[in-house]
């Protein structure tokens, strides 16, 4: 049986991050990256915005060439999959029978769109995104005349429905919730995302909900408020589910993830990081899942930085950004919809910087199309900040 120092199950961005950063410091352990797609690490977010728009190609998405981790050291097996655990003699068995002996595990299995437990999820035409051939499926379904129904308004439908519109696409959105986005925006924030949709052409239909896909060789339609709605495309995008079934037939603790203390760990040399864990973050004093692009960057780092013995904690603020249409934003924080929200010039202007307030406390910052500000605004999170102030323009954000 082999043995490595480190063995990584999933090959995303988390375990990218993990190993630059273990390289960057010098580290020269063994490591064999474990993944199940085929592919090397990539970056997901492009998947819904440049590689979806056409504006740049799926190659750009990666980490690095595949050459990269040769070159460093890293074995890896990417058609492959961790398929068991066995903890006490820190052992993983791959899919394809292989036994892998390790010192240390980590588990950065990411997580799977969630599906609608209605008819027709199965037809030809209904898709999820989450990885590669998703946003290449998706994106040839684009074009005048044809028509697209996302059902799900977060933030991956809404890019999805942003680059379907400016290919020519019909697209009608349907959102349970009467506001979009209402659970981190609020509903002024999740209005003004509502009509920055509706201005270019999106029929989007809150408080409502799709009943059953219809077709019979492929779709043809959604059933909503009991009328069919045409469809050449669905997209189901109801978010995601983290991949804790590796974890839990370990008997790992599992909660919304997998349970790791600040320095992410999950048991005896076992850690979990990205999308699949579920945190304990000193800077929030609660624990949280994060399914974000920056978050896996940083847990991915800080793993490795726990791997070498550095005294470091999960203690920043969580960070994240869209680009719908000509809209950028980036969001720092951890906002409630019940938070008192402030703006800083005119949401029409489409440039702006809003507030999210708890008890007078910053909670949240998100600046639209101003940018460089963001570690500004991150380094006033949790400080009591008058709403004036924060609202007034002529007050530099240094000077908060
Ligand atoms: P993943 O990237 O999911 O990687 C996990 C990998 O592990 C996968 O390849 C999976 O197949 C593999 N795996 C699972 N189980 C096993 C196993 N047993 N053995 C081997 N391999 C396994 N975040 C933002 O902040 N801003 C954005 O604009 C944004 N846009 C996004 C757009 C899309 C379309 C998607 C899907 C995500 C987006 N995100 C965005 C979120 C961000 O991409 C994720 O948070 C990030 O990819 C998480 O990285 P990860 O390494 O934890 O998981």
């Amino acid at each position: 049986m082999t043995h490595v120092d480190l063995l990584i199950a999933g090959a995303g961005l988390a375990a990218a991050s993990l190993i630059d950063e273990l390289r960057d410091r010098g580290d020269d352990r063994s490591v064999l990256l474990v993944g199940d797609e085929g592919e090397r690490p990539y970056e997901r977010p492009p998947l819904s915005k440049e590689v979806l728009l056409g504006q740049e190609p799926v190659e750009s998405a990666y980490v690095h060439d595949l050459a990269h981790y040769e070159t460093h050291g890293v074995q890896t097996t990417l058609s492959d999959a961790v398929a068991g655990i066995a903890p006490d003699s820190r052992r993983i068995q791959l899919a394809s029978g292989t036994e892998v002996g390790y010192t240390d595990l980590v588990l950065a299995t990411g997580a799977t769109p969630r599906r609608l437990p209605i008819d027709g999820m199965d037809l030809p035409g209904v898709h999820t995104l989450r990885r590669i051939g998703d946003a290449e499926a998706i994106k040839a379904t684009f074009g005048e005349g044809r028509r697209l129904v996302v059902i799900g308004a977060g933030w991956i439908g809404l890019e999805v429905a942003a680059a379907a519109r400016q290919a020519g696409t019909q697209v009608t959105v349907l959102e349970a919730a009467d506001v979009p986005l209402q659970a981190t925006m609020g509903a002024e924030l999740g209005s003004y995302f509502a009509r920055l949709h509706t201005s270019r052409g999106v029929d989007l239909r809150t408080g409502t909900a799709a009943t059953a896909i219809e077709g019979a060789d492929r779709v043809t339609g959604v059933q909503v408020d009991g009328k069919t709605l045409p469809a050449d495309t669905v997209l189901v995008a109801v978010g995601a589910a983290p991949n804790t079934g590796l974890a839990e037939s370990a008997e790992l603790d599992v909660e919304n993830g997998i349970l790791v203390d600040e320095r992410l760990r999950a048991a005896d040399h076992i850690y979990a990081i990205g999308d699949v864990a579920h945190a304990v973050n000193t800077a929030l004093g609660q624990r949280v899942r994060v399914e974000h692009w920056d978050n896996a960057i940083r847990q991915g780092k800080l793993a490795a930085k726990v791997l070498i013995g550095t005294d470091e904690v999960y203690d920043w603020q969580p960070y994240f950004f869209t680009d719908q249409y000509d809209l950028g934003m980036e969001y720092v924080g951890r906002g409630l919809p019940e938070d008192r929200v402030v703006i800083r010039g005119e949401l029409e202007s489409g440039e702006f910087l809003a507030f999210w307030l708890r008890s007078g406390v910053l909670t949240a910052a998100m600046n639209v199309n101003i940018w460089d500000v963001s570690d500004q605004l991150r380094a006033h999170i949790g400080r009591e900040i008058a709403p004036e102030r924060l609202a007034d323009e002529a007050v530099p954000l240094a000077d908060l």
